[in-house]
C-alpha cells in the first residue's frame, strides 16, 4: 500500500509499504481523510524531535474498517470510524486518564499512522462514525477534541472575555470551544491576515494583528485590564508572554502549544498578579466523544477550517511548503 514515509529532516516520500495486519483486538481501517498537524509538520523539519525517522505520521483521521483482527466483536467489515489516536498500553490497566498517562502512545508517532491507506488500530480506540458526520468533518475530531478538553479543565464563566493567541487550526477550534463553554467577547491574535479573516468568519469579535500593535496593549485598554481567559496555541516565547499579559490579574490561562521546549517569560508578572497558568494535552474519550457530537450535531461551523482536500500523493510537497512558510492554508485534509 501507499503511505507518507518519513525518512528524516524534510524528506518524507510516498512510498510503498507492507500491508498493516490486524493482531487480537485491532482492526485494519482504510483511511478515508486524515488532517494535516502542525505538529507533524513541526516534525517533519526534525526540529521537534518528536517524530522518528522511519514512521508514517497521520493521527487526525477517520475511516472504514477493512479487517477485524481474531476475536474482535461489536465491529464488521464496512462500519464508519473515527480514530481516537491517543492510548495506552498500560499492564493491567491504566488508573490515569489517557491524556495523562505515563503510558500514552499516538497512533502515527509510537506507530504508523494515517498518512496511508490503511493503518491497524485497537478496538479501544474506536468511535461509530454517525452517519450525518462527512468524513472531512471526521477528520477535525481529533483537534476539535483537543480545544474542548482546553476549554474544559480551564474556568470560563458566561460572558466572561477570552483571548486566543495565535489561530491556526487548533486556535480557531479553541475560540469554537470556549463559545460552547459560554465566553462573551473573543479576541483572536495572529500576525497573518488570512487566519485573522478566518477568525472573524468563526465568529471572534475583534482580531488584532501581533505585526501592527502592541497586541497586549491593545487587549488591555478593550478589556479594562485583560481578558478573565487566554488561550495559547502557538508554544514561542513571544506568545506565551503575550497569553499572561494580555490577561486580567488572577486570571486564568491555558498554554495547549507545543513548540519550543524552553520558553523565556516574565515570572514577576505571574507570580505578583496571582496568574494561573496550565498546560492542556490532548483528550480523553469523553472529550473525544464530546468533539463528535460537537461536529456531527452541525452546532458548530467547522468547514470553513478546511482549505484544500488532497491525495496522498500530493502529501510531500504539501509538508514541504508548509515547512518552508510558503502556503498558509488553515487545514489540509489528505484522502489516502
Ligand atoms: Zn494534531
Amino acid at each position: 500500500m501507499k503511505a507518507l514515509m518519513y525518512r528524516g529532516p524534510w524528506e518524507m516520500p510516498v512510498e510503498e509499504i507492507e500491508e498493516p495486519t490486524p493482531a487480537a483486538g485491532k482492526v485494519v481501517v482504510e483511511v478515508e481523510a486524515v488532517g494535516i498537524c502542525g505538529s507533524d509538520v513541526h516534525g517533519f523539519t526534525g526540529k521537534s524531535g518528536r517524530r522518528t525517522p522511519g514512521i508514517v505520521m497521520g493521527h487526525e483521521f477517520a475511516g472504514t474498517i477493512g479487517e477485524l483482527g481474531p476475536d474482535v466483536e461489536g465491529y464488521a467489515v464496512g462500519d464508519g470510524v473515527v480514530v481516537m489516536p491517543l492510548f495506552t498500553e498500560a499492564p493491567g490497566g491504566d488508573p490515569y486518564p489517557i491524556n495523562l498517562s505515563p503510558h500514552r502512545r499516538l497512533t502515527g508517532m509510537n506507530e504508523h499512522g494515517a498518512y496511508a491507506q490503511r493503518v491497524a488500530v485497537r478496538t479501544t480506540q474506536l468511535f461509530p462514525k454517525p452517519a450525518g458526520l462527512s468524513w472531512q468533518r471526521a477528520a477535525l475530531c481529533e483537534p476539535m477534541a483537543v480545544t474542548l478538553h482546553a476549554a474544559r479543565i480551564t474556568p470560563i464563566n458566561p460572558m466572561q472575555k477570552v483571548a486566543v493567541v495565535g489561530v491556526g487550526p487548533i486556535g480557531l477550534l479553541a475560540m469554537l470551544a470556549a463559545r460552547l463553554k459560554g465566553a462573551g467577547t473573543i479576541i483572536a491574535v495572529d500576525r497573518s491576515a488570512h487566519r485573522l479573516e478566518l477568525a472573524e468568519e468563526l465568529g471572534a469579535d475583534a482580531v488584532i494583528n501581533v505585526d501592527e500593535t502592541d497586541a497586549a496593549a491593545t487587549i488591555r485598554e478593550m478589556t479594562d485590564g485583560g481578558v478573565d481567559v487566554a488561550f495559547e496555541a502557538v508554544g514561542l516565547s513571544p506568545t506565551a508572554q503575550l497569553s499572561v499579559e494580555a490577561t486580567r490579574n488572577g486570571g486564568n490561562v491555558t498554554w495547549i502549544g507545543n513548540n519550543a521546549p524552553m520558553i523565556e517569560l516574565d515570572m514577576q508578572s505571574i507570580v505578583t498578579r496571582e496568574m494561573s497558568v496550565r498546560g492542556s494535552y490532548g483528550f480523553d474519550e469523553t472529550d473525544f466523544a464530546a468533539a463528535i457530537e460537537a461536529l456531527s450535531s452541525g452546532r458548530l461551523n467547522v468547514d470553513p477550517l478546511v482549505e484544500k482536500v488532497a491525495p496522498l500523493d500530493e502529501g510531500p510537497e504539501l509538508f514541504r511548503s508548509l515547512a518552508a512558510g510558503e502556503n498558509d492554508l488553515v487545514k489540509i485534509i489528505l484522502k489516502p
